[in-house]
């Protein structure tokens, strides 16, 4: 692909971007309802007992962090990250390149 044939993929992007991501939103929340129709209460009650802010890779405890605005769970052991259904949006949407950049510097811790 050609410079500036790219550039034209970008600048379509950024024009579609929030049409695209409450597309995605719908999506996800559709799926979510699906899956809450098939499981019980009870099951869902007991997972989220048991797996409540804990790291999916090694099991220990998640912790709250917020980056420009933006709520991340990070694990106090392993530091890997969890990042809710929908925050990633709110960047994408509310904020500029410079917070975005900012974002994923704090993120990275660099
Ligand atoms: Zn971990």
């Amino acid at each position: 692909m050609d410079e500036r044939s790219r550039r034209r993929e970008d600048d379509w992007f950024l024009q579609n971007e929030k049409k695209l991501l409450e597309e995605a939103r719908k999506a996800r929340e559709k799926r979510e309802a699906e899956r809450r129709a098939r499981e019980g209460q009870g099951e869902r009650a007991k997972l989220k007992e048991q797996h409540w802010m804990k790291c999916p890779k090694c099991g220990h405890d998640l912790k709250v962090e917020t980056l420009e605005g933006i709520e991340i769970d990070r694990c106090t052991f392993c530091e890997g990250f969890f990042v809710d259904a929908g925050e990633l949006d709110a960047l994408f949407l509310k904020k500029g390149v410079g917070q975005r950049q900012s974002f994923m510097r704090r993120l990275l811790g660099i």
